[in-house]
């Protein structure tokens, strides 16, 4: 494993919505220096560094702890950029551009020589998105370089939805923290390949499969969840372990709401320090029990916004479980849904229908 990158770390406040331009313009000069700069986006915080730069790259994969075969989102502001990344880019790529640019939506696209190898983890593709924040558009521009940034969280944790989370996870390890308040959406974005012969989602987000469906009515989406390294590594992303807190998830399925619930309970009562993660309407639920509940909000709006916070809050308080519900797939559920099987790398009870 090479060492982690190490430097000092410099946290700036910035207005989300009107970001200040002298801390912008410090760490576009950082970007430009090749250094690492966390900054807020709608969907989650991401780590940047130059993307045309192969050793600033280097860094990210460092401060990560990242495994060298998990290639990295490309950060643009303006599609201008996009010719200086990516090579065919097709009639149907611009058509989705237009509709979710800015937006939480990756396109997987034949890449330029220009963009550095390790980026891409060797491939000849490139993920690129342009993201609708104030302060991560600002940041762009004021580097003047395309930034590649994945999620600014240690490999295998959750995903960063807060400076502070950004600060726990790599305190030390980046250069400077653009502290823009919490991000607005909770997850990453939605990956969709337009590479293969059809039009295919690697990773469901933001963008739902429905809203996506109204551009390209033929795209597939083949949830994969590999166990095995090796397995998993021509295939980025398909690992089954991720967004692991050190409790153990474990996830319930079921569409029976009182059998799911009986469950939950009954294995709530058979086990100790039990945390749990609940819409708001459904904490009830385990109020005569010794369980901590953290609950997601009122929709999956709220839940996914609050995720990945509520797994880091509930595992800073030293319980041995965490239970979860898997929402109904229609929706931001379909990636709520992935999350939670990948914080619980798999382990899901079923629950069968009462009579
Ligand atoms: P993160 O930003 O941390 O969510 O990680 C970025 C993810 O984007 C990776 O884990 C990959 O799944 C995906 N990705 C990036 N580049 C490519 C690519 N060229 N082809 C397929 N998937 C990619
Ligand atoms: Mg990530």
């Amino acid at each position: 494993m090479r060492e982690p990158y190490r430097t000092s770390t410099i946290t700036f406040r910035v207005d989300p919505q009107v970001p200040e331009p002298r801390p912008i313009a410090l760490a576009g000069e950082a970007i430009r220096a090749g250094g690492l700069v966390a900054f807020p986006t709608e969907t989650v915080y991401g780590l940047g560094a130059n993307a045309l730069d192969s050793a600033a790259v280097e860094k990210i994969f460092r401060a990560k702890s990242r495994p060298a075969n998990d290639p990295l989102i490309v950060h643009i502001a303006d599609l201008s950029q996009l010719p200086g990344l990516a090579v065919s880019v097709s009639e149907l790529a611009y058509r989705l551009l237009e509709r979710f640019a800015p937006g939480a939506l990756t396109l997987v696209l034949n890449k330029r020589e220009a963009v550095p190898a390790n980026l891409t983890a060797g491939m000849d593709t490139v993920a690129v998105r342009m993201p609708d924040h104030p302060v991560a558009l600002a940041l762009i521009n004021a580097a003047g370089l395309p930034i590649a940034a994945p999620s600014a969280n240690r490999f295998s944790r959750p995903s960063p939805t807060t400076a502070q989370h950004v600060a726990d996870d790599l305190k030390g390890r980046v250069d400077i923290i653009l502290d823009g308040g919490p991000t607005g959406i909770g997850l990453e974005s939605t990956i969709l390949s337009l590479v293969g012969e059809a039009p295919q989602v690697l990773r469901p987000g933001g963008v739902s499969l429905e809203e996506l469906r109204a551009i390209v009515p033929d795209l597939t989406y083949q949830p994969q969840y590999l166990a095995d390294e090796a397995a998993a590594a021509s295939s980025p992303g398909s690992m089954l372990k991720h967004y692991s807190p050190r409790a153990t998830v474990v996830l319930f399925r079921g569409d029976d709401d009182l059998a799911v619930w009986a469950a939950m309970r009954a294995f709530a009562d058979e086990h100790d320090h039990v945390g749990a993660m609940t819409l708001e309407r459904e904490a009830s639920r385990f109020a005569d029990l010794d369980v901590t509940v953290e609950s997601l909000g009122a929709d999956l709006d709220a839940a996914a916004a609050r995720l990945f916070s509520a797994l880091r809050s509930l595992d800073s308080r030293g319980l041995k479980w965490i239970l979860a519900r898997a929402p109904d797939s229609s929706g931001l559920g379909l990636a709520i849904g992935d999350r939670l099987l990948r914080a619980a790398e798999g382990d899901v009870i079923d629950v069968k229908p009462r009579r």
